[in-house]
């Protein structure tokens, strides 16, 4: 049964990071549809705000101010909007750098379709485990003689080995039946090589778990012929960037698919859409993707009643498809979705069997 509102039994603090473009957007109505979903449940949240990126500069002169550091230190969680990475010359990435500060050397990223939602393959339901930390992301690049730019690719045994153990424990755990480790050791004998040789010995753990490995071109396109041929794909941190954008458009786009970063002390919880600045500041971006963020931090700390609360109010505004943002097909704004999703919290339609 629902708790009256103002009866809190339990207090989380959780470092919140609005972002930047579409951040602060799709943020404030995910913390809105949370703050009512935790009154009705006995949960409160107490959110420790930082800006990050180039608001943070003009206000402290870091990128990441200290104080964020702190408090992520402190709360071990944060929920975080995008934020824009210059290209080119700059500070190196927000993300990747809080990435391997806190270790968070998982990157979780399920793709599920939302009911009522007209998409191409009806009923996917796959998980991304993207290694978070290595490989190209390290930001090792420098130049060499001008006009010869190296990058340098880092695997390694460590970063590897618990990748594919972080994998295999989740399916397990979870009775998911299949993981694909994705490469192209064809070609990079060595770093993938390795990559590979990891995952096959973790593999001899969990006998019960169909086990196959394929190179990375070869899975896009088997992805867009039968993604339902794969279950879990365990990949490098490049190869599941770019897989995780191809892999959204299935179920219906950026605006949809969540993520968590996972380390050993700390969790950050973020979409993997981007900053999106076309649409920034037009009330237009679809907080789905934050907010099935946010449902997967509630299981994370344990407080799922609230994470079934949220994901109920927003599966059946999916199913009623009446207030769906335009990058969906619809018509509504970000807010006027947000109000829809705590409406059906408020008044939950039982789902026809
Ligand atoms: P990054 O490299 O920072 O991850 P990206 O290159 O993946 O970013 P995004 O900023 O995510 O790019 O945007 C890609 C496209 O998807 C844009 O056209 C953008 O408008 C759209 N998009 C991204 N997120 C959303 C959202 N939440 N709602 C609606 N459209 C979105």
């Amino acid at each position: 049964m629902a708790t009256q509102p103002g009866t809190a039994k339990r207090t989380h603090t959780i470092t919140l990071i609005p972002g930047d473009g579409i951040g602060p957007e799709v943020s404030g109505a995910v913390v809105e549809i949370l703050e009512a979903a935790g009154a009705a449940t006995g949960v409160a949240f107490d959110w420790h705000r930082f800006a990050a990126g180039a608001e943070a500069f003009e206000q402290t002169g870091h990128y990441i101010p200290q104080d964020l550091y702190d408090s992520i230190e402190e709360n071990r969680l944060a929920l975080k909007g995008p934020v824009t990475t210059p290209i080119g010359g700059g500070f190196s990435s927000i993300n990747v750098t809080l990435r391997q500060k806190f270790e968070l050397f998982a990157n979780f990223r399920p793709v599920k379709n939302l009911p009522g939602l007209q998409t191409r393959y009806p009923g996917l339901d796959l998980i991304i485990v993207r290694e978070n930390m290595e490989d190209l992301y390290a930001g090792l690049e420098h130049v060499v003689v001008p006009g010869v730019v190296q990058a340098l690719k880092i695997i390694t045994e460590k970063g590897s080995t618990r990748i594919a153990k972080f994998a295999f424990d989740y399916a397990r755990k979870h009775d998911r039946k299949k993981i694909h480790s994705i490469h192209k050791a064809n070609i990079m004998k060595l770093s993938d090589g390795l990559f590979l040789s990891c995952c096959r010995k973790v593999r001899e753990g969990f006998p019960e778990i169909e086990y196959h490995e394929h190179i990375v071109d070869n899975t896009c396109m088997q992805l867009v012929m039968n993604p339902f041929q794969y279950d879990i794909l365990l990949t490098e941190n490049l190869y599941g960037d770019i897989l995780s954008d191809l892999c959204s458009a299935f179920v219906g786009g950026l605006g949809l698919v969540p993520g968590a970063n996972l380390g050993t002390e700390c969790a950050i919880f973020e979409a993997v859409h981007g900053s999106a600045p076309d649409i920034a500041g037009k009330d237009m971006a679809n907080p789905t993707a934050l907010l099935q963020s946010a449902v997967l931090m509630l299981h994370h700390i344990n407080e799922s009643e609230t994470a079934e609360r949220v994901q109920t109010g927003l599966e059946q505004v999916y199913r009623e498809g009446k207030t769906l943002t335009k990058d969906v097909g619809g018509k509504a704004g970000t807010k006027a979705f947000a109000q829809a999703v705590l409406q059906a919290m408020e008044s939950p339609v039982a789902v026809p069997a």
